[in-house]
């Protein structure tokens, strides 16, 4: 049976461009960028092709590039390294809808004598500027807020919010992650201080990511050692992940317009027909601002879990909106911060398409749905028969 992979949130397919170009740094161009030999001096030069590939996907200078292990160290570096820079301040605003690579983090300076604050979000999954704004002091060393939501797809106004905490001078970091690659980022017009990618998301390998660093940004290092990435971010570098990453970026700008249209087109027929033929379904976040390839629709009365396993039958991929935590299954932190009933958030399902995603695969999926929920619906006891 063949996948249909619809989960390019979780990660995506490393490009077949990508990795016909990555290959030959593990068997043939294998030395160490920092060596004195020509043969590991090349390396750096293909390092440098690189930087400047991810620079131009996202409007950056080179220098402004710092490679790291991903999306997590890229998060964890801009938050650490802000704070560390930033000693006599001790307030950090953040939402309550970010990724926990974000979060978690956030959660844990507050056992450091930080406070942090977590901003809620609306039904849609939309922030309020005006509590954001409230929130900004003269003690707020940080702000990090996500480009765009890993669960719903939702896009916050991210340039507004860089405008407005910069020019309070307080450090204004996004997560990323999800954004590039898939909607465009133009940093060179752009009031953010920090920002975090990761390589996974954008058909590059994983282990790889970027924090950009806007020139200027005070940001002690979070990683200590050699003096790689002009000595913001220690440790041999993953050479192939970094290749592979610059050459994920050209061919993400290259054509982001006409993939963007082509993937929501795709997305827009699957999330129609879902909504149409099954029962009780709804859509969770902003219909008006969200990525083109995310669709999160809850369905009454079903657990999503069981959902998902009935589609892995059919070869489908989704991810649901719960987390087997402790036994039981938890409705996603993002669909209880929208204030989505529990009946509806335990049956949620995340489909993300890629451009690698078919118009035969949405109508099979679409063909599938609604057996399954049928199908599940008559098994539920919730349901009135
Ligand atoms: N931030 C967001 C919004 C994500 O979706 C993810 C991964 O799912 C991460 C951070 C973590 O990135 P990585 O897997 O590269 O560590």
């Amino acid at each position: 049976m063949k996948t249909i992979y619809f989960d390019n949130n979780a990660t995506t397919k490393v490009a077949d461009e990508v990795f016909a170009e990555i290959s030959r740094y593990f068997t043939e161009f294998y030395g160490n960028p920092s060596s004195m030999h020509t043969f590991g001096g090349r390396i750096g030069r293909d390092i440098r092709n690189a930087r400047e590939q991810v620079a131009a996907l996202i409007g950056a200078d080179p220098s402004e590039i710092v490679f790291t292990s991903g999306g997590t160290e890229s998060d964890s570096a801009a938050i650490h390294g802000t704070l560390a820079a930033c000693p006599n301040r001790r307030k950090v605003i953040t939402t309550r809808v970010e990724h926990p690579a974000v979060l978690a983090v956030c959660r844990d300076l507050e056992n450091h004598g930080y406070s942090v604050i977590e901003l809620p979000v609306d039904k849609l999954g939309r922030l309020d500027i005006g509590q954001l704004e409230e929130n900004l002091d003269d003690d707020t060393a940080l702000v990090t807020i996500m480009y765009a939501n890993n669960e719903t797809g939702v896009v916050f106004p991210i340039e507004k919010i860089a405008e407005l905490v910069t020019s309070r001078n307080v450090i204004f970091h996004t997560d990323a992650v999800q954004a590039v690659g898939k909607i465009p980022v133009d940093l060179s017009r752009s009031r953010i201080d920090l920002l975090s990618l990761s390589g996974h998301k954008l058909h590059a390998p994983k282990g790889v990511g970027v924090l950009y660093v806007r020139k200027g940004t005070r940001l002690s290092p979070f990683m200590l050692g050699g003096h790689q990435e002009a000595g913001r971010r220690a440790g041999t570098e993953n050479v192939p992940g970094i290749v592979g990453l610059g050459k994920a970026c050209e061919m993400a700008g290259s054509n982001i317009e006409d993939e963007n249209g082509r993937v929501r087109a795709l997305r827009d027929r699957l999330e129609k027909a879902i909504l149409e033929k099954c029962l009780d379904a709804r859509l969770n976040g902003d219909p008006d601002s969200r990525l083109p390839n995310t669709t999160n629709i809850s369905f009454e009365y079903i657990e999503g879990e069981a959902i998902l396993l009935m589609l892995d039958k059919y070869g489908i991929c989704a991810s649901s909106g719960s987390a087997c935590t402790s036994g039981s299954l938890e409705p996603s932190h993002v669909l209880r911060a929208m204030g989505i009933p529990f009946t509806a958030a335990h049956g949620s399902i995340r489909f993300s398409l890629s451009r690698y995603n078919t118009q035969e695969e949405v109508d099979y999926t679409i063909e599938v749905m609604p057996k399954i929920v049928n199908h599940l619906r008559n098994l539920s006891p919730f349901v009135h028969k």
